[in-house]
């Protein structure tokens, strides 16, 4: 080999800050890792695939969905990853793109994905109990968050109702 390339890399040991699952559409990059910087990522597993978080919302090839959850375990069994952030953006071809697969309405658009994210999240908290999931929607004009359905609180150990054998 010939060396064609110089730099310096810190060769300590690496600790992810979040396994992102985004899409390869990279319009949105610059201002979706920007916005990562902002909320403490500096260090991203980046999970790049058509459509993103698609896959895990709802999984057409199964095999789809199995491949991103064993990246994300990979993810926290190698780099100590404790949280998953989920991203789809606007005009995704994955969807059909905005006018193809929603006739240019970016509001019915917006609404799709947003149900598409609670689903994915949905998927990757069943998967991985106690790891935080966030989930965004990225569009022309910027970032999204979508707000998880509040959670039930658990019930007091011993009130549950449920007969003990
Ligand atoms: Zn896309």
């Amino acid at each position: 080999m010939k060396k064609v390339f110089h730099f310096g890399i810190s060769s300590e040991p690496y600790r992810c800050d979040a396994a992102i699952v985004w899409c390869f559409d990279s319009r949105f990059e610059l201002g979706f890792r920007k916005f990562l910087k902002r909320i403490g990522v500096s260090f991203p597993d980046a999970i790049k695939i058509a459509g993103g978080a698609k896959c895990l919302a709802a999984p057409e090839p199964e095999s789809e969905c199995e491949f991103v959850l064993e990246q994300i375990r990979k993810s926290m069994r190698l780099h100590g990853t404790t949280r998953v952030i989920l991203m789809l953006h606007s005009d995704c071809g994955a969807y059909g793109g905005l006018a193809g697969g929603f006739g240019g309405d970016a509001r019915a658009e917006a609404a799709h994905h947003e149900q598409d994210l609670r689903r994915a999240a949905a998927t990757v908290a069943a998967c991985f109990p106690g790891v935080e999931v966030q989930s965004y929607f990225v569009d022309f004009e910027g970032i999204w968050k979508v707000e998880p359905i509040a959670q039930q609180k658990p019930r007091p150990s011993g009130t549950s109702g449920v007969p003990r054998s």
